[in-house]
Order: C-alpha cells, then sequence, then structure tokens
C-alpha cells in the first residue's frame, strides 16, 4: 500500500494547503478510460488527465513509440544538436497549424509556451524600433498558465492577483467576450476590448486570448466572430495576436485548433496538453514567419529563449505518435458523437434547481452552478459512484478521453446529473 501519510506531510499537489490537505486517491495504473485505484476499484476518466489524455491511457502505439524512442536516447541537449522526432513532430505541427504560422519553439509546459510567446512579442517590437510596445491586453476569465507572464494574464480576481501585487506586470483586461458561441453576434460585445486598443496600442505588444473556450478560468464558450473581429482589430492598430490552444488544440472543440471556428489565424500560438496525447509534458510556441524573420533581423539576431529539455526526444516521440493517431482515426466524428452524447445525457442537469447553465462544445461538456461545490464531499461521491470527475469552484465538467465508451459515457452523465442534484440538496 503506498506510504499516504508521507505523501500528505511532504507532497505538494496542485493548489493544495499542507497544513490540511484534502484526501488524494492513490492510482496503481490506468488504461484505456478507465483509472485503477490501489484499493481495486476503477473510475471511469472524465478529465483526461487536464486536457491531455486524449487517446486514453496506456495505449500500445503511444507506448510503443515512446519505449522505441527510449532505445534509441531518452534525451540530447538541443542547443548545436537535432534528432528525428523533433524534425517529424515540427513537420506535423507545421502541416496541421494554418499558414503562415510555421516556425516551431519547443517548450516544456504549456505555461513557458505562453511565456515563450510573450518573449517573442517583445523582442518582435524591439526588432522594429518600438520598444514601449511591451503592455498586454487580455479578457477577463482567461487562464494561462502559473508562471509570472503567464499569470499576470490570467482572470485578475480568480488568477489571485492581489496575491503578487507589486511584482506581477499590470496588464490591461477587457471584459470576458458575452457572445456565446452560437449567438447572433453582436458588435458591442467586444466595444470594451475595442476602447482599450483604441487607447492603449502604442503601449501593447499583443493581445492574448484563448480562442473559442475559456477553460480553467470559467469553461466559457464564445462566439467565432468575437476571433474575427479581434484579428481585424489587432491588425489595424498594429497590435500582435496570440492564441493560447494549450486546451483547445487537437480536436477537443470539434476542430483540429479552436480558432479553425473562426477561420482566423493568429501571429503566434501556443499548443500544449494534448499534444504529447497526455504522455509527457511537452508544448510548442509556433510564429509567422514574418515574426520570426523580424526578431531575428533585429538585436541581438537571436531569440533569446533555450529550455534544458527543449524538444525533449521521448516527449516529441510520444507527439509524432498521438497526432498520428489522430489522422489516422476519425476523430472528428468521434468528438461531435461525444458532443451528442454530453447534451443528451447533461440535459437533465439544467432543470435542477441550483444548475446556472449547462453547455457542451466538441468533447466538453459544463454544469454551471450557482454556488462552489464543497471539494471534498463532491470528490468522493464521484468516486463512489466509479467516475472520476474534479469540479472547481461553481463548475462540474466533463472532457473525457476521445476513446471514450458509450456506456463509460453515460455512467460519467449520469454521475454528473446524479451528484449535482444531491449536493444541491446539502
Ligand atoms: C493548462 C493551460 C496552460 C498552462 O499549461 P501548463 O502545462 O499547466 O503550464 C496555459 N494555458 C491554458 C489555456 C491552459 O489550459
Amino acid at each position: 500500500m503506498m506510504n499516504l501519510d508521507f505523501d500528505r506531510r511532504h507532497l505538494w499537489h496542485p493548489y493544495t494547503s499542507m497544513y490540511d490537505p484534502l484526501p488524494v486517491y492513490p492510482v496503481a495504473g490506468a488504461e484505456g478510460a478507465t483509472i485503477l485505484l490501489e484499493d481495486g476499484r476503477r473510475l471511469v476518466d472524465g478529465m483526461s488527465s487536464w486536457w491531455a489524455a486524449i487517446h486514453g491511457y496506456n495505449h500500445p502505439v503511444l507506448n510503443r513509440a515512446v519505449t522505441e524512442q527510449l532505445g534509441r536516447m531518452s534525451h540530447v541537449m538541443f542547443g548545436g544538436l537535432t534528432h528525428e522526432p523533433a524534425i517529424e513532430l515540427g513537420k506535423l505541427l507545421v502541416g496541421l497549424l494554418p499558414e503562415p504560422l510555421d516556425r516551431v519553439f519547443f517548450c516544456d509546459s504549456g505555461s513557458v509556451a505562453v511565456e515563450v510567446a510573450v518573449k517573442m512579442a517583445l523582442q518582435y517590437w524591439q526588432a522594429v524600433g518600438q520598444p514601449a510596445k511591451r503592455r498586454l491586453l487580455t479578457v477577463r476569465n482567461g487562464y494561462h498558465g502559473d508562471t509570472f507572464m503567464a499569470m499576470s494574464v490570467c482572470d485578475p480576481v480568480t488568477g489571485m492577483h492581489g496575491l503578487f501585487n507589486g511584482v506581477l506586470a499590470e496588464q490591461l483586461f477587457a471584459e470576458a467576450p458575452s457572445c456565446g458561441f452560437d449567438e447572433p453576434w453582436r458588435e458591442e460585445s467586444i466595444d470594451g476590448l475595442r476602447g482599450l486598443l483604441e487607447q492603449h496600442g502604442q503601449e501593447l505588444a499583443a493581445v492574448v486570448i484563448e480562442p473559442i473556450v475559456q477553460g480553467a478560468g470559467g469553461m466559457r464558450f464564445y462566439s467565432p466572430h468575437y476571433l474575427q473581429r479581434l484579428r481585424e482589430l489587432c491588425t489595424e492598430h498594429g497590435v500582435l495576436l496570440i492564441f493560447d490552444e494549450i486546451a483547445t488544440g487537437f480536436g477537443r472543440t470539434g476542430q483540429m485548433f479552436a480558432m479553425e471556428h473562426a477561420g482566423v489565424v493568429p501571429d503566434i500560438v501556443c499548443v500544449g496538453k494534448a499534444l504529447t496525447g497526455g504522455y509527457l509534458t511537452l508544448a510548442a510556441t509556433v510564429a509567422t514567419g514574418h515574426v520570426a524573420e523580424t526578431i531575428s533581423a533585429g538585436e541581438p539576431g537571436l531569440f533569446m529563449h533555450g529550455p534544458t529539455f527543449m524538444a525533449n526526444p521521448l516527449a516529441c516521440a510520444a507527439a509524432v505518435a498521438s497526432i498520428g493517431l489522430l489522422q489516422r482515426g476519425d476523430w472528428r466524428s468521434g468528438v461531435l458523437g461525444i458532443e451528442r452524447r454530453l447534451r443528451e445525457g447533461l440535459a437533465p442537469c439544467a432543470a435542477i434547481d441550483g444548475v446556472r447553465d449547462v453547455r457542451v462544445l466538441g468533447a466538453i461538456g459544463v454544469v454551471d452552478l450557482e454556488r462552489p461545490v464543497e471539494m471534498g464531499r463532491i470528490q468522493k461521491r464521484f468516486v463512489d459512484r466509479g467516475v472520476w470527475v474534479r469540479p472547481f469552484g461553481r463548475l462540474v465538467y466533463l472532457m473525457p478521453p476521445f476513446i471514450v465508451g458509450d456506456a463509460e459515457l453515460a455512467l460519467l452523465t449520469s454521475a454528473v446529473c446524479e451528484v449535482v442534484e444531491e449536493e444541491l440538496k446539502d
């Protein structure tokens, strides 16, 4: 049996107190859409380990890719050296992303990819002789990671800016996009952002935004028209556009990348999370040729970033295999099938007293409550029903692996409806 007492005393878990942490559930293994607990209980996974494990766990193709790469080398530095997994992955990303996004910088994690994107934007404006353009503009309810520049563009309230006041860069925030994904476009929903661009364009390096789906900052879906207008406004005001596709990339929203719902292309895009099918930590920041060449033509003529584990071969090999699985399978109809079943399965939640909204897009289903859930209690209720669902705040949500079976998905949605109902009664 695992030493949970040691874990409790010595290991920090995400966003957790070391004074009185909530219980953690020991995992012995995972396979397909199932997480196997040490005590033998099996949980159907509704989280894809935070958007990442799109093909499920212990996948033979991904296992083989990583094992074969391990037999060649697990890592070599990327300074002055290169390797096949990085080149293959670069080709795949350039092929999948819309033109002209074709200059790939590999990073270790999503937050670092955001740091790199911002650094690219800053070096870009230095190179063109406008160093005063160094602030960022974003919208409320965003989430971009936990490192400092990424945090500075997270929602100022849920991102706890107060805690790091005086240290965090002070960025500009427009209201969150209010026009829903399916709603007819309302131009006034971008008035606030336009006003800030007009007023501050001279000092702005970039707009940073999650396209279509605001993830950890509120699980909100917004209109593709917003992105089309945003692209026009950024071009008009001479501000770079950075899309954070770390949560949305690789099919989750029903398009390979969420930006494809709008048919717009940013100057820089960040991908991560599902990039390796959830196997290893890897992210990438991909810029247009124009951005990359401008940076390289300026002073010091180099892009100033280079992580130790840049383009880790094991992670790149996993990513190549994961993208290969997507390309060989029919991920799009798979995700649309999940969307349909999430809609049907979560619909009864809308009638529960205390539920504000139920929304579904692609393989993402969200039940938005009027008040925050009590984490320890609701977590146990889900585990007791044989599912792994981890709500945060007022949000109970599902984003299962794409390989989830019909019966597994039905168990997930019925568990959400039942647990939400019980939770709201207590
Ligand atoms: C998770 C996430 C990040 C941060 O990625 P990490 O790998 O956790 O550093 C950034 N942006 C978005 C939209 C995310 O969902």
